[in-house]
C-alpha cells in the first residue's frame, strides 16, 4: 500500500479537477474509491470528499461542519445505527489532535454554492478544528467535524501555517517519551489517545528561524508549552528549570542543543539579563 501522503500532492495544486472517483484515485489525491474520508484509526487522515451522500454537513466554504462515516445503509444511505469513534472517524480526530491538515475534495453532487459543475475539484488544506458527538436527524449518534481552511502564507504560496509547528521531528520527540511531559511527567489521556505537544526552543517562524531538529525540541503537556513558549519558564544549562522548581527529564537519545536553550533563556525569560 502507498505510503499516506499529507498535506499538498505537488502535482495537484489547490483548484486541480478531476472528472471521477477513480481518476481521484489514481492521483493519490483521494485514494478510497467509495469511502469520503481517507485514513485510518491512530495514523490520521490524509483527505475527505464532500459529495452529498453524508445527512447534516454545512458547507461554509472556509468552514466546514463535516459529518462522520459509518452507520448507514449502503442500500438506502438512510443512517440506521450509531457512527463510533473509529476508523477514518477516528483518524480524523488524531488530526485535531495533532495539528494534521486534511486535503478537502468538493463534488459536484455537494449540495453547496461551492461546489464544482461536474466532477470533483481539490478545495486545498483544512484543518481539524474540533470534533463532538451530535444527533443526526434520524436520531442516530453521528461524529462532527469543524474543518477550517488553512490560510497559505502570501510570502511563501506553496508553505502552509502549520498549527503548533508539529512536524515529523517533533511526533518522534513525542514518541521517545510516549508523550509525558519532560518538566512534570504527566501524560494527557484523551479517547483518541494520549496527547503532548512538540514544542521547538528556537521557533520555527522569522526571525527566530530555529531548525526543525530534534535537538530544538521538546515533549511538554499544554500548560508548561504555554509557561515555556510565553517564558514564563525557561531551562539552564544543566537541564534545571528556572521559573519553576524542577529538572528537564531527558532520554539518553535525546541530545538538547545548549544553544537553543541559551536562545531560549535570552529571547524569552526576561528575569535573566
Ligand atoms: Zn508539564
Amino acid at each position: 500500500m502507498a505510503e499516506r501522503i499529507v498535506g499538498h500532492l505537488p502535482n495537484y495544486p489547490e483548484g486541480s479537477c478531476f472528472s471521477s472517483r477513480e481518476e481521484l484515485s489514481r492521483a493519490g489525491v483521494h485514494r478510497p474509491r467509495v469511502a469520503g474520508i481517507s485514513g485510518r484509526g491512530h495514523e490520521g487522515a490524509d483527505s475527505v470528499v464532500l459529495a452529498g451522500r453524508y445527512e447534516n454537513t454545512e458547507d461554509d466554504g472556509d468552514v466546514i461542519l463535516y459529518t462522520g462515516h459509518g452507520g448507514r445503509d449502503p442500500a438506502t444511505n438512510q443512517q440506521i445505527g450509531h457512527q463510533t469513534l473509529t476508523r477514518g472517524n477516528l483518524a480524523l480526530a488524531i488530526n485535531k489532535l495533532h495539528g494534521l491538515p486534511v486535503r478537502v475534495i468538493r463534488g459536484a453532487t455537494h449540495l453547496s454554492p461551492y461546489s464544482p459543475e461536474t466532477g470533483y475539484r481539490y478545495d486545498g488544506l483544512y484543518r481539524v478544528d474540533d470534533y463532538w458527538r451530535d444527533r443526526g436527524r434520524s436520531g442516530f449518534f453521528i461524529w462532527r467535524y469543524r474543518l477550517v481552511k488553512i490560510v497559505t502564507n502570501l510570502l511563501f504560496p506553496t508553505m502552509t501555517v502549520p498549527i503548533l509547528h508539529e512536524t515529523e521531528h517533533t511526533q518522534l520527540v513525542k514518541a521517545l517519551y510516549h508523550f509525558r511531559c519532560q518538566m512534570c511527567h504527566a501524560r494527557l489521556e484523551t479517547p483518541a489517545g494520549p496527547y503532548a505537544e512538540g514544542v521547538h526552543i528556537r521557533p520555527l517562524t522569522p526571525p527566530h528561524n530555529g531548525p526543525d531538529t530534534q535537538e530544538n525540541i521538546l515533549c511538554l503537556c499544554p500548560n508548561h508549552r504555554v509557561q515555556f513558549t510565553t517564558g514564563s519558564i525557561t531551562i539552564g544549562d544543566d537541564l534545571t528549570l528556572i521559573g519553576e522548581e524542577g529538572r528537564l527529564m531527558v532520554d539518553f537519545r535525546h541530545k538538547i542543543s545548549p544553544a537553543h536553550l541559551h536562545y531560549h533563556r535570552t529571547h524569552y525569560f526576561s528575569l535573566e539579563s
